[in-house]
Order: structure tokens, then C-alpha cells, then sequence
């Protein structure tokens, strides 16, 4: 008899039955309010009537449309309705599955287009679990142990992490980008340097939103040494965080190129690379793609995903909600010693606990979540030491539904705290 095999590591007991907009049910017929979203995913919640109706429609019509072999119209209808919401010049789409595999065609194309083999990372930074996206994280040693050697070219620089730092942001910043500069000058010459790639929230790692002087001072030294831009907004992009990009929330910052993925599909496994055509047109013929890659099923509903983000205004409703899923998290937290700091950005809130010492605790951080699974509020933890819960709830979550989870919040900070 076969058994799952023991790598798998999950965050929750429960076994989901089904799912319908921020909530999940499980075999027994329980209800969870789902503030994880299936890890940031599931944008316009679980099984939308529009996004069901679009894939069940292309399901009976063409499923595998193979784009190495055939072209579809999903995907050039979807192309077109990207054109959208990416930013004024990136006017160039190319799809594969996961996010990890976009990063790692992200850095294929800065390679390809720069002559260049360096990429410059940041701690904590994660971008995938496929060998070439590991070897771009430090969100976290189980990404990496025992699985080297690495994938070479790949330098990394301190994040402007503030909180931990036990600085203010302008001390943080000023650090990481004197270091970047260090970093520039001696172990990755700027001029052996493809691409930086940086999450305009961080997020495995910590639920940390990246200081806009950070974001401005890599695109100054990216465009003073003719290094490439990549903004991983697998988990920022779609309006997570209140704006359509992550790195919207910096005023005329344009990245070379996008990766999204997560909500793009709100659960169909698509990803995707974007950037100005001109850039694009420097990747080799051929050397991107995969058998499943820009799948007709997974682009049909991408594409009823963006008219749901659209219709029902669900980027200024991650702002709305999340400004309150914040202000509550603030207010159930006073008094309360082992919660150090409280970030958010539209849908994405952490939560970092520490000791009595104001260093990272993750047992803390696992007992406040296993206590609010067991009261039905579904989050996950982040942070390189797992001491950062995180909710993330689907971006069509009410008011009313904020208001339920921070009162389930509330219980569970009572009963893993007391
Ligand atoms: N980049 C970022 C910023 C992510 O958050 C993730 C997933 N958590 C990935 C890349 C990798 O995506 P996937 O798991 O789909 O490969």
C-alpha cells in the first residue's frame, strides 16, 4: 500500500472538503475562516461562481492547448486583458506554472539579455523551492540544507529589516544599501551583475513591507549599472497589498521585470514573466516554456480572476480591509509583551513574537497559531525563525468576516497566552 511520503509538512490537521469564499470545510463538515487563502492564492476566494463557470466552460472545450505546439485563445485573450493592469511599457507576458518556475525564467531572461551571470538577492528573500529559485532564498535553512551545492552567480545583501535590526527604517535602509554597495564593489562587481531581485513585501520571511527609499535606491544603482530590475510579486502582486503591485506603493518606480503568480489564478496553477517587449525579445527562441505551461484551463479562469478583481473592486477592498484587519490586530495586542511588532500592507499582516529578551520566538508564534486553528481561524507562520504568524486572508473578505477572525484572534491569543 502506498503512503504519502513524510517530506510534506503542513501547516494545519485539517483535511479540507470544500471550499466556498473565505471559508473551508472539512470532512466532517466544519467551517474555518481561511485567512492563509491557500498560502496567498486564492484572491478572489475559494471557488467563485465566475471563475468556476469560466473553467468548467473551457474544460469541456480544450484542456491541454500545448503552447510549444498549438496556440489558444485563452491565452492571448488573457495577454490582452493583462495589458490592463501592467504597468505603461511592460508590455510583453510569458506564462509557466509556479512561481518558482517564473523566478527562475525571470532570471534565465536577465542572464539572457545582460550577457551577465550575477544575481543579487536579500536576506530572507524567498523565491521558490526548484533548485535555481533556492539558491535566491534565505527565508529559512530548510529551503536550502542538504541540498547543495547551489546553483553558482548568486550574491546576496542585507534587507532593510528595521524591527530586527532594532532600528528605525532610515537606519535600516542607509545599512542595506551601504552594504549593497560594498557588495557591489567587491564579491559581485556591479559590472558581472544581471539582475536584482527583490519581493516589495517580504514575505516568507517575515511579512516585512520593503522600504520605498530601498526600492528607489536599487532601481537608481540598477539603472546607474545597467542591472536589471526584478520585482517578485508572487505573493504582492493582484492587489494583495492594496494597490494592484507591491511595488506600486513607490510613486514612479517601474521594475524591468514582473513575476506573479499565487493570485493570478486564484488556485489553477499559472504563473507568469512581464516586461517591455524589447527586453523580452533578448530571451533565446525556445529556451522558456513546458508542457504545461500557460495551460487553457488555468488562463481561462486567470482571466475571469481579473474581471472578479476588477468588477467587484477587490484592490481597494484589500486596502479597506486590511487597514482594518490591522488597526484590530493592533488593539487585541496591548498588554500583550511577546508581540514585538505589526506590519501590514493591504491583505498582508504579520504578526512577529519574541521573548521577554525581544528575540525571535517561534514556539510562541506555533502556539498562538495551533490555537487559533483549533478555534476555526486558519493563518500561517513566516520568518526565518517561524516567529511571525500571518494572515492573508481571500481579497473578497467583508467587514463582517474582519471582524470574525479578529474575534477569533483575540480567543486564541487568550488561550495559547494565558
Ligand atoms: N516567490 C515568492 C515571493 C513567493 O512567495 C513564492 C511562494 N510562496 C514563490 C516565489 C514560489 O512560488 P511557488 O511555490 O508557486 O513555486
Amino acid at each position: 500500500m502506498a503512503q504519502l511520503a513524510p517530506q510534506l509538512k503542513q501547516a494545519t490537521p485539517v483535511q479540507a472538503a470544500r471550499g466556498e469564499g473565505v471559508y473551508l470545510y472539512d470532512t466532517d463538515g466544519r467551517r474555518y475562516l481561511d485567512f492563509t487563502a491557500g498560502i496567498g492564492v486564492t484572491s478572489t476566494g475559494h471557488c467563485h461562481p465566475k471563475v468556476v463557470a469560466a473553467a468548467q466552460e473551457q474544460v469541456a472545450t480544450l484542456i491541454h492547448g500545448q503552447y510549444t505546439t498549438v496556440m489558444h485563445q485563452p491565452l492571448l485573450t488573457l495577454v490582452e486583458k493583462m495589458g490592463e493592469v501592467l504597468p505603461d511599457g511592460i508590455d510583453s507576458v510569458f506564462f509557466v506554472n509556479s512561481g518558482s518556475e517564473a523566478v527562475e525564467a525571470s532570471v534565465r531572461l536577465a542572464r539572457q539579455a545582460t550577457g551577465r551571470s550575477t544575481i543579487i538577492a536579500f536576506d530572507g528573500g524567498f523565491h521558490g523551492r526548484t533548485m535555481g529559485a533556492a539558491a535566491l532564498t534565505t527565508s529559512g535553512a530548510k529551503i536550502r540544507a542538504g541540498i547543495g551545492p547551489m546553483m553558482g552567480g548568486v550574491a546576496f545583501a542585507p534587507f532593510p529589516y528595521a524591527y530586527r535590526y532594532g532600528w528605525t527604517e532610515d537606519q535600516a535602509v542607509d545599512f542595506a544599501l551601504r552594504e549593497l554597495d560594498r557588495v557591489l564593489a567587491s564579491t559581485a562587481p556591479a559590472s558581472d551583475v544581471a539582475a536584482f531581485i527583490v519581493e516589495p513585501v517580504l514575505g516568507e520571511g517575515g511579512y516585512v513591507p520593503t522600504p520605498a527609499r530601498f526600492l528607489q535606491g536599487l532601481r537608481e544603482r540598477a539603472d546607474r549599472h545597467g542591472i536589471l530590475f526584478i520585482a517578485d510579486e508572487v505573493q504582492t502582486g493582484y492587489g494583495r497589498t492594496g494597490r494592484f503591485w507591491g511595488h506600486q506603493h513607490v510613486d514612479g518606480l517601474t521594475p524591468d521585470i514582473i513575476v506573479t503568480a499565487k493570485g493570478l489564478a486564484s488556485g489553477f496553477p499559472l504563473s507568469a514573466i512581464a516586461a517591455p517587449k524589447a527586453l523580452m525579445e533578448k530571451a533565446w527562441p525556445g529556451s522558456q516554456g513546458g508542457t504545461y505551461g500557460g495551460n487553457a484551463v488555468a488562463c481561462a479562469a486567470a482571466i475571469a480572476v481579473l474581471e472578479v478583481v476588477q468588477e467587484e473592486g477587490l484592490v481597494e477592498n484589500a486596502r479597506v480591509q486590511g487597514e482594518k484587519l490591522v488597526a484590530g490586530v493592533r488593539e487585541a495586542a496591548e498588554g500583550i509583551g511577546a508581540i514585538g511588532d505589526i506590519r501590514g500592507r493591504g491583505l498582508m499582516v504579520g504578526i512577529e513574537f519574541v521573548d521577554a529578551n525581544g528575540n525571535p520566538d517561534g514556539a510562541t508564534a506555533a502556539k498562538v497559531h495551533a490555537a487559533a486553528a483549533a478555534q476555526g481561524l486558519l493563518l500561517l507562520t513566516c520568518g526565518v525563525q517561524g516567529n511571525v504568524v500571518r494572515m492573508i486572508p481571500p481579497l473578497v473578505v467583508t467587514s463582517e468576516q474582519v471582524d470574525e477572525g479578529l474575534a477569533l484572534w483575540t480567543k486564541a491569543l487568550n488561550d495559547a497566552l494565558s
